[in-house]
């Protein structure tokens, strides 16, 4: 690592030792459907090293730090915003058909899959259509449960992308009230 990356290491490092980052919506996700415990990330963070420096013109930069916890490689991209806070963007283990190991991409191969997403924005890597079994949302104080949406769905990081076209049945469905079930859960087959 140049002496530039090192430094930001230390203060990542330092931020997550004295518990003052922020981790985003996605990281919580993750942490509640138990991918990786909070621990794991802090280690990676703490011990891991700076893989990748990654540019934008509208956001500061972020980071993909690689680190291990329990032998296994984690990466976990997190970025410093503009007030100095460190935020832990997402998480991921490293996997084909993005990655070769832990520190080497493998090269893209550059099909379009009949105009769907092919590359998620949050880690780069592909999108496999999926049927959602249960897609779920809170709007206006109520819990909905939707079956059998299609979606994209990130092999690595677990992202999911709904197209316009289902998201519009999805809202006309909920504007029609068209549900079944009982409750605050109201459930309606996306299909019907
Ligand atoms: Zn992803």
């Amino acid at each position: 690592m140049s002496i530039q990356l090192k430094a930001i290491k230390n203060w990542i490092s330092g931020k997550v030792k004295e518990k003052t980052y922020f981790n985003s919506e996605h990281m919580v996700r993750y942490l509640t459907q138990r991918l990786f415990s909070l621990a794991e990330i802090e280690t990676v963070l703490v011990e891991g090293m700076i893989l990748e420096t990654h540019s934008h013109p509208l956001r500061n930069d972020s980071y993909l730090v690689l680190g291990y916890a329990k032998e296994q490689p984690i990466h976990v991209m997190c970025t410093k915003d503009t007030d100095e806070n460190l935020i832990v963007l997402y998480a991921y283990r490293p996997s084909s058909p993005t990655w070769k190991d832990a520190r080497t991409r493998l090269p893209e191969k550059g099909h379009s899959m009949e105009g769907n997403v092919i590359k998620c924005f949050f880690c780069n890597s592909k999108i496999e259509p999926i049927t959602v079994g249960n897609f779920d949302f809170r709007w206006e104080g109520g819990l909905y449960v939707i079956k059998g949406v299609p979606a994209g769905l990130c092999v690595q990081c677990g992202e999911k992308y709904i197209s316009a076209e289902a998201s519009e049945k999805i809202v006309a469905k909920i504007e029609k009230q068209a549900f079944t079930g009982k409750d605050k859960v109201l459930v309606f087959e996306y299909g019907g």
